[in-house]
Protein backbone atom coordinates (compact mmCIF):
# COMPACT_ATOMS: atom_id res chain seq x y z
CA UNK A 1 0.00 0.00 0.00
CA UNK A 2 1.28 3.14 -1.54
CA UNK A 3 1.00 7.08 1.22
CA UNK A 4 1.47 10.19 0.10
CA UNK A 5 1.08 13.41 2.01
CA UNK A 6 -2.35 14.77 2.33
CA UNK A 7 -3.59 18.13 3.30
CA UNK A 8 -5.84 18.22 6.11
CA UNK A 9 -7.58 21.14 7.88
CA UNK A 10 -7.33 21.95 11.49
CA UNK A 11 -10.13 21.69 13.58
CA UNK A 12 -9.14 24.11 15.83
CA UNK A 13 -7.22 26.82 14.00
CA UNK A 14 -8.96 25.99 10.54
CA UNK A 15 -5.17 26.09 9.38
CA UNK A 16 -4.01 23.42 6.98
CA UNK A 17 -1.65 20.97 7.98
CA UNK A 18 0.07 17.95 6.04
CA UNK A 19 -0.54 14.34 7.30
CA UNK A 20 2.31 12.81 5.96
CA UNK A 21 2.64 9.07 4.31
CA UNK A 22 4.97 8.13 7.62
CA UNK A 23 1.98 9.50 9.78
CA UNK A 24 -0.91 7.77 7.63
CA UNK A 25 1.55 4.76 7.93
CA UNK A 26 1.54 4.86 11.73
CA UNK A 27 -2.12 5.50 11.80
CA UNK A 28 -2.90 2.47 10.16
CA UNK A 29 -0.88 0.83 11.99
CA UNK A 30 -2.76 1.64 15.51
CA UNK A 31 -5.79 0.81 13.71
CA UNK A 32 -6.59 4.75 14.27
CA UNK A 33 -9.72 4.87 11.74
CA UNK A 34 -10.11 8.70 11.80
CA UNK A 35 -7.63 11.08 10.44
CA UNK A 36 -5.83 13.55 12.79
CA UNK A 37 -8.01 16.66 13.76
CA UNK A 38 -5.65 19.22 14.41
CA UNK A 39 -2.43 20.45 13.66
CA UNK A 40 0.43 19.93 15.89
CA UNK A 41 0.89 23.15 17.62
CA UNK A 42 -2.89 22.98 18.46
CA UNK A 43 -3.00 19.62 19.62
CA UNK A 44 0.33 20.11 21.77
CA UNK A 45 -2.03 23.01 23.42
CA UNK A 46 -4.57 21.29 24.02
CA UNK A 47 -2.97 18.60 25.83
CA UNK A 48 -1.19 21.51 28.01
CA UNK A 49 -4.20 22.98 28.83
CA UNK A 50 -5.38 19.29 30.17
CA UNK A 51 -2.44 19.50 31.72
CA UNK A 52 -3.16 22.68 34.06
CA UNK A 53 -6.47 22.22 34.04
CA UNK A 54 -6.48 18.70 35.94
CA UNK A 55 -3.93 20.36 38.54
CA UNK A 56 -6.78 22.58 39.57
CA UNK A 57 -6.64 26.52 39.10
CA UNK A 58 -4.67 28.84 41.00
CA UNK A 59 -7.60 30.02 43.74
CA UNK A 60 -6.61 27.62 45.93
CA UNK A 61 -3.05 29.16 46.45
CA UNK A 62 -2.80 32.37 48.64
CA UNK A 63 -5.91 32.59 51.96
CA UNK A 64 -6.65 29.56 53.42
CA UNK A 65 -10.42 28.80 53.88
CA UNK A 66 -10.62 30.29 57.63
CA UNK A 67 -9.09 33.15 56.34
CA UNK A 68 -11.73 36.43 55.58
CA UNK A 69 -10.02 39.11 53.22
CA UNK A 70 -11.56 42.19 54.57
CA UNK A 71 -10.24 46.26 55.00
CA UNK A 72 -9.13 47.71 58.53
CA UNK A 73 -11.53 49.79 59.97
CA UNK A 74 -8.78 51.70 61.44
CA UNK A 75 -6.03 52.30 58.21
CA UNK A 76 -8.25 50.87 54.95
CA UNK A 77 -5.41 48.55 54.53
CA UNK A 78 -6.56 45.31 53.02
CA UNK A 79 -6.08 42.51 55.30
CA UNK A 80 -7.08 38.93 56.45
CA UNK A 81 -8.48 37.89 59.21
CA UNK A 82 -8.55 34.21 61.25
CA UNK A 83 -12.42 34.62 61.43
CA UNK A 84 -15.69 35.89 59.58
CA UNK A 85 -16.19 39.88 60.39
CA UNK A 86 -19.11 40.64 61.90
CA UNK A 87 -21.37 43.04 59.91
CA UNK A 88 -21.00 46.68 61.49
CA UNK A 89 -18.52 46.10 63.75
CA UNK A 90 -14.44 47.09 63.28
CA UNK A 91 -12.18 45.09 61.90
CA UNK A 92 -8.29 45.92 62.65
CA UNK A 93 -5.19 44.56 60.74
CA UNK A 94 -2.13 43.44 62.76
CA UNK A 95 -0.67 46.57 63.13
CA UNK A 96 -3.60 48.65 64.51
CA UNK A 97 -4.42 45.48 66.48
CA UNK A 98 -1.07 45.64 68.24
CA UNK A 99 -1.33 49.79 68.45
CA UNK A 100 -4.81 49.43 69.81
CA UNK A 101 -3.95 47.13 72.45
CA UNK A 102 -0.30 48.35 73.44
CA UNK A 103 -1.33 51.81 74.85
CA UNK A 104 -1.64 52.60 78.82
CA UNK A 105 -2.68 49.14 80.82
CA UNK A 106 -0.62 46.39 79.92
CA UNK A 107 -1.10 43.91 82.49
CA UNK A 108 -1.08 39.99 82.57
CA UNK A 109 -4.71 39.67 83.52
CA UNK A 110 -5.65 42.11 80.65
CA UNK A 111 -5.35 39.63 78.58
CA UNK A 112 -8.73 40.72 76.16
CA UNK A 113 -8.43 39.03 72.99
CA UNK A 114 -11.64 39.55 70.51
CA UNK A 115 -14.08 37.50 70.99
CA UNK A 116 -14.07 35.24 68.10
CA UNK A 117 -10.59 34.75 69.26
CA UNK A 118 -11.14 34.16 72.74
CA UNK A 119 -13.47 31.95 72.73
CA UNK A 120 -12.03 29.53 71.65
CA UNK A 121 -8.83 30.22 73.76
CA UNK A 122 -10.56 30.42 76.80
CA UNK A 123 -12.34 27.01 76.56
CA UNK A 124 -8.46 25.87 75.82
CA UNK A 125 -7.16 27.29 78.10
CA UNK A 126 -9.37 26.16 81.00
CA UNK A 127 -9.32 22.54 79.84
CA UNK A 128 -5.42 23.27 79.50
CA UNK A 129 -5.53 23.87 83.29
CA UNK A 130 -4.32 20.93 85.21
CA UNK A 131 -6.74 19.74 88.29
CA UNK A 132 -5.16 21.20 91.69
CA UNK A 133 -5.74 19.04 94.59
ZN1 LIG B 1 -4.35 24.14 14.41
ZN1 LIG C 1 -4.99 48.98 60.13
Amino acid sequence: MEFVDRLLTCADCGGEFIFTAGEQLFFLDKQFKNDPKRCKPCKSRRSAQGATAATGGPAAAGISRTETRTECSECGVSTTVPFKPTQGRPVLCRQCFKNKRTPSVVTPENTTMPSELGQGSTELAAAAQPAQA
